[in-house]
Formats: C-alpha cells, sequence, structure tokens
C-alpha cells in the first residue's frame, strides 16, 4: 500500500509505529510518503525512491521519439550514475548544431527516430550536446529491415541485409554499457 503523509494507517493496539510513521490520541499515521510495511508487529513506512533531477552537464541515455529538420526530441531514460529509474520520461532537446563538430548533411545523418544516444546536458531546459567522442547513438535500428545495426569502423552496417547507415556514433556504441 502507498502513503502520503498523513495518511491513518492503524491504531497503537494493533502496531508498533516504525520509520516514518507518528502517533496522535492512540492513531498512527505515515509522516512521510511511501510504501508501508509491517513487519512482526511494527509498522513502518519506507519512503520512496527520489526521482533523480536533471541538471546541466548531467550525462544521460535516451531515444530519439521524433525528428524535425533541426531538432530532434529525446525521451531521457537515465541519467548516469543514479540507477534510479525516472517516473516519468524527461523530453529533451537536440539541436542540430549539438550532434557534431564536423559537417552535417542533413539532421537523419547524425541521429535517426528510435535511436538510443547518450548525451550530455548542456543547460537547465535539457537541451542536449553529442558532440563528444564518448556522446552519440550507442544502439541504433536497420532502417529497412529493423536489426540491430552493428559498428564497421564509422559507419554502422546492418548484419541481415548489408545495408549500411550513417550516425554521429559514441565510442560506446554496441558495448551495452554506458
Ligand atoms: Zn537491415
Amino acid at each position: 500500500m502507498f502513503v502520503l503523509p498523513g495518511d491513518f494507517l492503524g491504531y497503537v493496539e494493533e502496531y508498533v509505529p516504525g520509520e516514518g510513521v507518528y502517533e496522535e490520541d492512540g492513531k498512527l499515521f505515515a509522516s512521510s510518503a511511501g510504501r508501508v510495511v509491517v513487519k512482526d508487529k511494527k509498522i513502518s513506512v519506507e519512503s520512496v525512491k527520489k526521482i533523480p533531477e536533471i541538471r546541466r552537464n548531467d550525462i544521460v541515455i535516451g531515444r530519439v521519439v521524433d525528428t524535425r529538420n533541426s531538432f530532434a526530441m529525446v525521451e531521457i531514460a537515465r541519467k548516469k550514475g543514479d540507477d534510479r529509474a525516472l517516473r516519468y520520461y524527461d523530453r529533451a532537446f537536440l539541436h542540430i548544431s549539438n550532434v557534431s563538430d564536423g559537417y552535417l548533411k542533413n539532421f537523419e545523418s547524425g541521429v535517426r527516430y528510435m535511436d538510443i544516444i547518450r548525451a550530455r546536458v548542456i543547460d537547465d531546459n535539457l537541451r542536449l550536446s553529442i558532440k563528444e567522442k564518448e556522446m552519440g547513438v550507442i544502439r541504433a535500428n536497420c532502417q529497412i529491415c529493423g536489426a540491430k545495426l552493428e559498428r564497421e569502423r564509422d559507419k554502422l552496417k546492418c548484419p541481415k541485409c548489408g545495408n549500411v547507415e550513417t550516425r554521429k556514433i559514441s565510442n560506446y556504441y554496441g558495448k551495452g554499457e554506458w
């Protein structure tokens, strides 16, 4: 059971108050938000893990959910160094000028819809950059057959249909870690 501060939990005759629980007039209430845990006769509220906040300079991993002419929208799934999952997916923006230091023919030669990218947050409005070597696409699927692309030097190649694609590839591509 999930409770909020002030929620009624039971009576002192039933339980011994533990962490996150306070007593008032023989009644027990939650003092913090969380999950109710009863062990022996002790009742406590285990606080819910805090949602990590994303700040400038953080490294995040996310999925490209939309691409336009000059920017892509990215759903952030994780923040590096923090195992806590985000409760909802924060939306971040990747502008074409923050994809590569070199010339980029078009946005699709940098990232594409549904790619997984490793990116650095460059401001507090969740704008991203993947210019650094460690940043960029870490997983991508073939645009033709959907198979997972494999890295071949500076290109990505489909092991199934042989299709070759271009991306701004991260050093972490295909390594299964980030
Ligand atoms: Zn393919």
